[in-house]
């Protein structure tokens, strides 16, 4: 009776391991993985389109200083966000994306809120 959970426990010991020794270790998401938004400050159009498409009201266009001048670009609340790809969708320049960086926890919810300087 007691044979058998040892044989079971003998042949997890010998399993290899699911999971990492997080964070010194990563896993490698897959392509179709949606994590973080990345967003590519240079091409930006300040088109609007991503922040109107947003099912959870996640994006608001804030002013960026910038060397032509001041523009309006995405500014992400993260923990609002569903990861639907929407905005990546109707981007027309294809700056705004999600990218596989699963790794943006943090204490302060304040600090969920990433400025268009924080997604590039
Ligand atoms: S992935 Fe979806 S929920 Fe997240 S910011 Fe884009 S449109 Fe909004
Ligand atoms: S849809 Fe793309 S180009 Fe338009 S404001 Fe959003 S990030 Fe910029």
């Amino acid at each position: 009776m007691l044979v058998e959970p040892l044989v079971e426990a003998a042949k997890t010991l010998a399993e290899k391991r699911f999971t990492v020794e997080y964070p010194e270790e990563r896993e490698s998401m897959p392509d179709t993985y949606r994590g973080m938004l990345r967003l590519d400050m240079d091409t930006c159009i300040s088109c609007t389109a991503c922040e109107k498409i947003c099912p959870n009201k996640t994006i608001t266009m804030v002013e960026v200083k910038t060397d032509k001048g001041v523009k309006i670009m995405p500014q992400v609340g993260i923990e609002r966000c569903l990861f639907c790809a929407l905005c990546e969708e109707v981007c027309p320049p294809k700056c705004l994306t999600l990218s596989k960086d699963y790794s943006f926890e943090a204490y302060d919810k304040r600090d969920l809120i990433k400025r268009p300087e924080e997604l590039e």
